[in-house]
């Protein structure tokens, strides 16, 4: 499994996508929560609530 490009934790599938679909799915670096989180001022519950959204929403990325 990748690791998170800033604290080096072990990635989730869906940190992986939510990664892809905040910044670009062309990116080759992700990021873990934590990291997302802080990157773009929200917080964890909010992260996974929108994971939630895309994955109800049929998204690729969340399968
Ligand atoms: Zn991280």
């Amino acid at each position: 499994m990748p690791r998170c490009s800033v604290c080096g934790k072990t990635l989730l599938q869906d940190e992986i996508g939510l990664t892809r679909k905040l910044i670009s799915r062309a990116v080759t670096e992700f990021l873990c929560f934590d990291c997302l989180a802080a990157k773009f001022k929200t917080d964890i519950p909010r992260l996974k609530e929108m994971v939630e959204y895309y994955r109800s929403q049929g998204c690729m990325l969340f399968n």
